[in-house]
């Protein structure tokens, strides 16, 4: 460190108070400014609404220069630059949606020195005249935003992003600042060795975020599922609707629309006016409600959002704690809750099956799933599991689904073998391969045509499964795939045996399941 502490931590506090009006730091902020205002770099892992922006933006007008933040979020450079200068901060951004007039006049605020911070987008260091542009002016900082965005791992790669590891070759001297809320120890590792950031001092601050609360129910209507949450629980607050598809975007914010609640939708098909409309109006009304693909909402800060839902399974967790990190950033009660069924697992195994890339880049998106389904049908506190999978460690917390309404767990052994042993008969016996519903018409002993069709009723396991209905079969199919004892394919969601699932058709191993508590059932049957 090149100044001694104290002076550097009274003067960041001074701009503390007298640019940015708080009374003190949050948390790690302070170590963190002072690491980059000594010329360190930093690794700084804090959850969305933890207080990231402020250890940036206060070394870059602490130390002399231009602090130069590079960020993905090219819609939101605007509303950012607006904000600080809102406060007399002097900032500036180039990105591809200026004309050159507009970049000219950017260029020369920096080469002038009249620049406190510059967003700049990655796709900009490609281009020679902005290195050159860079190495005119003087750089008090490099602060890579949004940093989960190098990780090929992640669910988020930039490909732009991999330039970065150049900004220490380039700009030796310069101290740099890397900063996400998406934190596997794998993210943590994988941006810490591409971004070239080995002397950095590392921040990792507690995943937690207690005023939400997670919950996790069976999707069975889910629109109407959604609607009684939000009258219930939600009315006139604002939140986000996740789905996965454009089409269900624009169902489910009709469907509100068209039951008293104001919605608006959001993806990337709409007209980007439309888009930049329906964003701004959801942080600048109180109580609006954004149906969205997960097209929306990086960045994005709105202190009041009570809740967040989902509609659909998100793909990884990783996604799932960063969508519904966008609830509570005020810190009041706020609620993830999440709509799962058996579709969502056979419609995302057919999307991994036939998604671009190699056999490994599958295999990755399998692991994030399994990791999904695994949250989904926890017996345990939803955040210990959840804040498990970021490496961190906590007690149940009361203020999860799984903590309110203990689910029991019951043994499902029996079950998973009439189960299995159905799925190995058709597979061995008549060399078939069928969706759930099919198998679980069969261990219901139901003669459909489609039984009477393939001659079904003459298999021995036909009828052997009354002491279970509909939807509980297709529970223990859904916990089956969560525990891999039993795995999907295809276009039609064929059921398959795994490695595993000997284990279980032998009697070497029993079967847990997750029996959902009743609170689940009564609203899902009301809803219905
Ligand atoms: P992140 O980027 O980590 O999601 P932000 O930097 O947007 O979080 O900060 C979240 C909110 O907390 C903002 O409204 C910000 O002004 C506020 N905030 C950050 N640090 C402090 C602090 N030390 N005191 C009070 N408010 C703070
Ligand atoms: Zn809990």
């Amino acid at each position: 460190t090149s100044q001694p502490l104290d002076d550097t931590s009274s003067e960041a506090l001074q701009v503390l108070h007298r640019v940015f009006g708080y009374d003190s730091f949050r948390g790690e902020q302070q170590d963190i400014i002072e690491t980059v205002v000594g010329g360190g770099d930093a690794l700084v892992l804090m959850p969305t609404g933890g207080g990231k922006s402020l250890c940036y933006q206060i070394p870059a007008l602490v130390r002399s220069g231009v602090g130069v933040v590079i960020s993905p979020l090219i819609a939101l450079m605007q509303d950012q630059v607006d904000a600080l200068t809102a406060l007399g901060v002097r900032a500036g951004f180039l990105n591809s949606t200026q004309d050159y007039e507009q970049r000219r006049e950017v260029e020369q605020a920096f080469l002038s020195g009249d620049l406190d911070l510059l967003y700049l987008a990655p796709e900009r260091l490609r281009v020679e005249a902005t290195t050159r542009l860079l190495d005119q002016g003087k750089i008090a900082l490099f602060a890579i935003d949004e940093a989960h965005c190098v990780s090929q791992w992640g669910h988020d790669f930039r490909p732009d992003y991999l330039m970065l590891s150049q900004l220490h070759e380039r700009w030796p001297d310069v101290p740099r600042i890397a900063l996400t809320a998406t934190a596997t120890e794998a993210t943590h590792a994988e941006i810490a060795t591409r971004l070239n950031l080995k002397s950095a001092k590392h921040f990792v601050a507690s995943f937690d975020r207690p005023n939400i609360q997670y919950r996790i129910v069976p999707k069975d209507s889910p629109q109407k599922q959604l609607l009684d949450l939000l009258r219930t629980e939600h009315a006139g607050d604002a939140g986000i609707v996740y789905c996965l598809s454009r089409n269900s975007v624009e169902k489910t914010a009709t469907f509100l629309t068209q039951n008293g609640i104001e919605a608006v939708p959001y993806h990337a098909g709409l007209d980007s006016r439309v888009r930049a409309k329906n964003q701004s109006r959801f942080l600048r009304e109180d109580g609006l409600v954004v149906v969205a693909t997960i097209a929306f909402g990086m960045g994005i800060d709105k202190p009041d959002v009570r809740f967040v839902a989902h509609l659909d399974l998100p793909k990884s967790v990783e996604g799932y704690y960063q969508e519904t990190g966008r609830a509570g950033r005020d810190g009041l009660p706020s609620t993830a809750w999440l709509a799962y069924g058996l579709q969502d697992v056979v419609q995302q195994r057919k999307m991994i099956d036939t998604s671009e890339g190699d056999a490994a880049h599958r295999r990755r998106l399998g692991t994030h799933l399994d990791a999904m389904l695994a949250l989904c049908e926890t017996v345990q506190c939803r955040r210990q599991q959840l804040l498990a999978y970021f490496g961190q460690t906590g007690e149940p917390c009361g203020n999860c689904d799984t903590c309110l309404t203990p689910p029991e767990s019951w043994d499902g052994t029996i079950p998973a073998q009439k189960l299995l042993s159905t799925v190995y008969r058709l597979q061995h016996e008549r060399n078939q391969k069928f969706g759930a519903g099919q198998v679980i018409d069969i261990l219901l002993g139901k003669t459909t045509d489609k039984v009477k069709q393939f001659r079904h009723d003459d298999l021995t396991v036909f009828g052997i499964g009354t002491e279970l209905k509909d939807t509980e079969w297709r529970g223990v199919i859904r916990q089956l795939l969560a525990q891999r004892l039993l795995a999907v394919e295809g276009d039609y969601g064929t059921l398959l045996l795994t490695e595993d699932s000997a284990e279980v058709l032998g009697r070497r191993r029993d079967v847990m399941m997750r029996r959902e508590p009743e609170r689940a059932a009564r609203s899902s049957s009301r809803s219905s």
